[in-house]
C-alpha cells in the first residue's frame, strides 16, 4: 500500500482526528504553517483546532483530491469519492460534486447578490447555503433534501428551504418543507425481526414525492425575496 503523511487536529488534547493527508512530509508540514488554528462550526459551536500532528500511514491509493488538487483522498474507496477529508467538513468536497446544481442557483438567482455554496453543519449533515457576496451578514437561506443531507447527484432534489438569521443560524422563515403536510413522524421502535410498520415507509414514501427540482427552488426563493414570508418572530 502507498503512504501518506496525515495531518491532525486537536481540540482540547482528546479528540484528535485527522484532517487531510499529503503525498510528501514536506506539503504535510507546509499544510501546518499555513494553519496554525483552524476554526470549525459545529453542533457544540465553534471550536479552533491546531493542525500539528503529522503522521505517516498507508492509503489505499494515491488519488489526489478532486476539490483542492493538494490533498489526499483517503475514504476507503478513494476513486468514488475522490476528496481529501478536510475538503470534506469544509463542503467543498460537495462543492465540486454538485458544481452543476451550484452554478443553476447563480445562474437562477443572478442580480439578487447571492450566491451557492456547500456547508458542513456537523456530523455526516451539509446544507446548500444561498448567501451575499459581500460579507454573509445577511439573513441566508438554506436548502437540504428535507433531512438535513444535500442531494448530490442531478439533478438535484429539495426537501427543506428556510430562511436563516446569521445572528443565530436560526429559521426565520420557512419556505417549502416536504414534512408540512405529513402526519408527524411515528414514535417508537422496531425489535428484532418483527415488520416495519407500513406507515413509516408511507411516510418517507410521499415526503420523496413532494420533493423539489432545482428550478422550483429557485422560483420559490425568488419570489421570497421579491415579497419576503413575515419572519416567524413578527408574524
Ligand atoms: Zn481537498
Amino acid at each position: 500500500m502507498p503512504t501518506a503523511y496525515s495531518v491532525r487536529h486537536e481540540f482540547g488534547g482528546r479528540d484528535d482526528f485527522e484532517v487531510a493527508a499529503f503525498r510528501t512530509r514536506r506539503e504535510a508540514a507546509e499544510y501546518v504553517r499555513r494553519h496554525p488554528t483552524v476554526t470549525v462550526h459545529s453542533a457544540g459551536g465553534r471550536i479552533d483546532q491546531i493542525p500539528n500532528v503529522i503522521a505517516r500511514r498507508e492509503i489505499p491509493a494515491i488519488v489526489p483530491c478532486a476539490a483542492c488538487g493538494t490533498g489526499l483522498a483517503t475514504s476507503k474507496d478513494p476513486k468514488a469519492f475522490p476528496y481529501c477529508r478536510n475538503c470534506f467538513y469544509t463542503g467543498q468536497a460537495y462543492a465540486h460534486k454538485m458544481a452543476r446544481t451550484l452554478a443553476e442557483f447563480d445562474e437562477g438567482l443572478a442580480g439578487s447578490g447571492l450566491k451557492a455554496s456547500v456547508e458542513h453543519t456537523g456530523g455526516g449533515c451539509f446544507m446548500l447555503v444561498l448567501q451575499s457576496e459581500i460579507g454573509g451578514e445577511g439573513e441566508y437561506y438554506a436548502l437540504t433534501d428535507g433531512d438535513a443531507a444535500v442531494d448530490t447527484g442531478y439533478p438535484a432534489r429539495w426537501g427543506y428551504i428556510g430562511r436563516i438569521s446569521p445572528v443565530d443560524d436560526e429559521q426565520v422563515a420557512l419556505i417549502y418543507d416536504v414534512y408540512e403536510s405529513l402526519p408527524p413522524p411515528m414514535i417508537g421502535s422496531v425489535g428484532p425481526g418483527e415488520p416495519i410498520p407500513d406507515e413509516w415507509y408511507e411516510r418517507d414514501v410521499a415526503a420523496d414525492a413532494a420533493k423539489i427540482g432545482t428550478a422550483e427552488a429557485i422560483a420559490l426563493i425568488a419570489e421570497d425575496i421579491a415579497n419576503p414570508k413575515p419572519t416567524e418572530a413578527s408574524a
